[in-house]
């Protein structure tokens, strides 16, 4: 079998090369080994995802702003985090959103030797499945890095793999027209948000985020999602509503 680390990149190239329906048609071919890219026949509902948390500070805010919203979300956990802040985790599953698995901390999976990736993924589900007495159906690997290995080891394990569409850009430093238009959501998409910053102590030193009320931005998307007609939910309910759409997503 070659070996597919050159493969990564030219494949990454070729699919930023095609259109929209090319692009499509791959997908659709791909799918057997697919992740979860978005859904579709799923009325008028999105799910709002958030990673990288929980934070002591945003997450707290962010459940209250939520409930007042009528709006739930899925969480992509870090466990080092939920360790760290496990009240706050508690408050999470508390509010009736949806626990997801991010990592055992915030590593780039394929920088790791595979037997140590697939072992932190084992050891992160169980912990975290059995410190909120939750299963843990979805899984969304730290910057959405994946080789095809991770990626079975993750279905193994009785997960799926998550990507997601547009995202609330709220780590990236962005002028705030552009971070508006890549919030801009359809029926059927998964939106990516964070409530928490990955930093040391989760195994990362990643540029600082953006100076951003994180909280009243994110809650300025449900307001906008809802005001179009759309329903903020998990992405456990818009897969339950609709059909997932997946496609073949291996970087580096
Ligand atoms: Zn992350």
């Amino acid at each position: 079998m070659p070996r597919p680390v050159a493969v990564y990149p030219a494949f990454r190239r070729g699919l930023e090369r095609l259109g929209p329906r090319a692009r499509r048609v791959l997908d659709a071919a791909t799918s057997p080994f697919g992740s979860i890219l978005r859904a579709e026949r799923a009325g008028r509902r999105i799910a709002l995802t958030f990673d990288d948390g929980p934070d002591p500070d945003v997450t707290p805010r962010l459940l209250a702003g939520l409930a007042d919203a009528g709006a739930q979300a899925t969480f992509f956990l870090l466990l080092s985090r939920v360790r760290r802040f496990p009240r706050v985790a508690a408050a999470v599953a508390d509010g009736g959103h949806e626990i997801a698995l991010h990592g055992l901390d915030h590593r780039r999976l394929t920088t790791l030797p595979l037997a140590e990736a697939r072992r932190s993924i084992t050891f992160a589900r169980a912990e975290l499945s059995e410190r909120l007495g939750t299963e843990v159906r979805w899984f969304r690997p730290p910057y959405g890095a994946q080789t095809v290995q991770v990626w079975q080891h993750v279905r193994r394990e009785g997960m799926e793999t998550v990507l997601w569409g547009p995202g609330l850009a709220d780590t990236e430093q962005v002028a705030v027209a552009e971070r508006r238009r890549r919030r801009r959501a359809r029926p059927g998409d998964i939106v990516l948000g964070h409530d928490g910053v990955a930093d040391r102590d989760d195994g990362v030193d990643d540029p600082p985020p953006p100076a951003l009320d994180r909280v009243a931005w994110a809650l300025d998307a449900v307001r906008e999602y809802q005001d179009g007609g759309l329903t903020v939910g998990t992405v456990g309910a818009l897969l339950d509503a609709g059909t997932a759409v997946k496609g073949a997503r291996f970087t580096r």
